[in-house]
């Protein structure tokens, strides 16, 4: 994770506990509607619907995280 410098230590707290028990789990990225770009990275524990702004185009997009292609679970195990 990337170094930021001036954070207090409630908001590294924060962070912290926010990604804590990711470590290990396997992300799908889910791309863009409109555009194709990635919009967002899910991890294999995450369920249901979640809404997304795509940095590329702009576009918030609903997506169903356990909504597949050919219906068929492809996460990709995280090699870090
Ligand atoms: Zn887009």
């Amino acid at each position: 994770m990337k170094t930021v410098y001036g954070l207090s230590e409630d908001v590294l707290a924060r962070i912290r506990r926010h990604a804590e028990g990711t470590e290990g789990l396997a992300t799908k990225v889910m791309k863009c509607h409109y555009c194709e770009h990635k919009a967002i990275t899910v991890y294999e524990d995450s369920r249901g619907h979640v809404r997304a702004k795509c940095k590329k185009c702009g576009m918030e997009g609903i997506y169903n995280v356990v909504l597949r292609r050919g219906g068929a679970v492809s996460y990709r195990r995280c090699l870090s």
